[in-house]
């Protein structure tokens, strides 16, 4: 019942990744008319193999090789805080893993998510339907190209023949998704669970530790490919790097306003790469305690609690791990009872310390990557070069504190911030001020900018010291811009590379996933529409770029900005 599917990547790499010499170069872009030709049979070999159409397997070539076939993988989670028991995962199937050089594990993992029941769906159907198949779909591409790690795109097919029972009778459609590991902290939990008396009923989970150490030298030596010599001790390490990548995961996400809504263990990767978007969405109006997810209630994945959300799941990677860290320490204690004859006191000493504090370690570490990372990417934003280490205090924290209490739009207002030109803040020169601090604010909820007195308005302090702060820079922007072009409009070209005009709104997904729902065909155009901008958000897309393409409707586009 495949409809039509809508491979992304481009057909070199989609072959690549398949590996299929059989599958002829041809656009993906178009369905082809000419059926029964050699490369219409190319597209729809690879078309059926990215829908889980057709099952790639691999039969044993000898006693070694124990071929492959599809696999799914259990893992467990808290969810909301709460211990949940094995809960994935039910409706994603891996179909193939490929080696590249471009991947940081190595190779590619290729997997379905919606295309049926597995071993652990317990009651549910394994499907998914057209709305969040399209929403994972365009955003796993959206935050690629803003520069935040995240699974990726491959595919999107719509399975239009096939019912799927939810609040009401919805289309099926499935996702295909590459990642160089779909592991997360939810896989180590599933091995080693918190001591529990009850969940769901079922009792207490036993743990297998025996599988735990297998997985943990797996994913040190394979999947984050940790430089260990062999036989180290590898617990901490792969800890630590987890959190490393989680951490710039996460600076990614706070710097460009991304809400991902169920940051449960289990959506945690270990590789740090954003995945399972769910109720997701971007920062519209800046607010920094803003709740994404209907369900929850106390706000515990809000904006300005990711960050310790992701601290909360790493805490809980330590926990599985800890019996394999408590040996790595152990051996730290036999050397500090005099064991171990060659060690220095000092060393001793140290060792002792960080297997001790290792949960203050992680977490210290966890704060500082996390906030070198934010900054940079902010800084990056606000058109800065050089590092100032009052910049998080006195020029960050005080802008998005300005933003949410005047209630502009992020993106749009960060932006904005690249026509700035400190010499508006010249007494002879209020009036651009003026001027353009109401394009700042034209997507501001609040009253415009009162009266003609610059010091009334509430944006002159900030803007001052802003001012001064990128006249410090100007020597590096004037040596940067060479003759052709002024500094100033050399800072603003790179800080227009730096701040996205394309956002994927939750406005402009609703439209899409409803033509999509109502007519294929022109729903097909408008997605690949937005794919294009997804893909390319700092490009100067225009209004009319949505107009020209019918993705915008006439009364869409009188309510709504883009
Ligand atoms: P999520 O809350 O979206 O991260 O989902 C958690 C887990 O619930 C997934 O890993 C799946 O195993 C399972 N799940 C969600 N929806 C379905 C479904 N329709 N069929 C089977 N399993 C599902
Ligand atoms: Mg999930
Ligand atoms: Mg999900």
């Amino acid at each position: 019942c495949v409809q039509d599917c809508f491979p992304q990547l481009d057909i070199g790499d989609a072959l690549d990744l398949i590996g299929k010499p059989s599958l002829m170069a041809q656009s993906l872009s178009e369905p082809s008319n000419h059926a029964g030709d050699s490369q219409s049979t190319a597209r729809q070999e690879l078309v059926d193999i990215l829908s889980g159409h057709t099952v790639l397997a691999s039969y044993p070539a000898n006693e070694a090789d124990s071929g492959y076939a599809p696999w799914s993988l259990r893992y467990s989670g808290h969810q909301f805080g709460q211990w949940a028991g094995q809960l994935g995962d039910g409706r994603a199937i891996s179909i193939l893993e490929v080696t590249n050089p471009s991947s940081p594990s190595g190779l590619y993992e290729l997997q379905l998510k919606g295309a049926g029941r597995t071993p652990f769906s317990r009651s549910a159907d394994g499907l998914a339907v057209v709305r969040s198949s399209i929403r994972e779909y365009l955003c796993a591409e959206a935050m690629h190209a803003l520069g935040v790690p995240t699974t990726r795109s491959l595919a999107l097919t719509l399975l239009p023949t096939l019912p799927v029972m939810r609040e009401r009778i919805e289309k099926a459609a499935i996702v295909t998704r590459v990642a160089p590991s779909f592991l997360r902290v939810g896989s180590f939990q599933a091995l080693n669970p918190p001591e529990q008396m009850f969940f769901f009923g079922g009792g207490q989970q036993a743990a297998d530790l025996e599988a735990l150490r297998i997985l943990g030298e797996y994913v040190s030596k394979h999947v984050l490919r940790l430089d260990l010599p062999e036989g180290a001790p590898w617990g901490k390490a792969l800890l630590m790097e987890c959190a490393k990548r989680n951490s710039i995961m996460v600076a990614g996400w706070q710097a460009y306003g991304f809400m991902h809504g169920v940051i449960n263990t289990d959506n945690v990767s270990i590789m740090g790469l954003t995945i399972d978007y769910g109720p997701y969405a971007f920062m519209d109006v800046y607010d920094s305690g803003h709740i994404c997810n209907h369900s929850d209630d106390s706000g515990r994945y809000s904006f300005k609690l990711q960050p310790t959300m992701i601290l909360y799941a790493l805490r809980a990677l330590l926990s599985s791990l800890a019996p394999v860290i408590g040996s790595e320490m152990s051996t730290n204690a036999a050397v500090q009872v005099g064991w171990t004859k060659d060690v220095p006191p000092e060393t001793t000493a140290e060792w002792t310390k960080s297997g001790l504090s290792i949960q203050e370690d992680m977490e210290s570490f966890v704060m500082n990557t996390f906030m070198d990372e934010y900054v940079r990417l902010m800084r990056r934003r606000l058109g800065l070069l050089t590092e100032k280490e009052t910049d998080f205090r006195e020029l960050i924290t005080p802008m998005l504190a300005l933003f949410e209490q005047r209630e502009v739009d992020y993106s749009s207002a960060m932006r904005r911030l690249a026509w700035f030109d400190p010499e508006m803040m010249d007494s002879d020169r209020t009036t651009d001020l003026q001027a353009f601090l109401s394009t700042l604010e034209t997507t501001s909820q609040c009253a415009k900018p009162g009266g003609d007195n610059t010091n009334s308005n509430p944006w002159a302090d900030w803007f001052g010291k802003y001012a001064l702060r990128i006249n410090e820079e100007k020597a590096q922007w004037t040596e940067s811009a060479g003759k052709s072009v002024s500094w100033l409009e050399k800072r603003k070209e790179s800080m227009l590379e730096s701040n996205p005009r394309f956002i994927l709104r939750q406005w402009l997904l609703e439209d899409v996933i409803a033509k999509v729902e109502k007519d294929h065909e022109s729903g097909r155009r408008v997605l690949a529409k937005v794919l294009e901008m997804a893909l390319n958000p700092f490009k100067a897309w225009g209004a009319e770029e949505l107009d020209e393409k019918d993705i915008l409707d006439a009364e869409t586009r009188e309510e709504r900005r883009f």
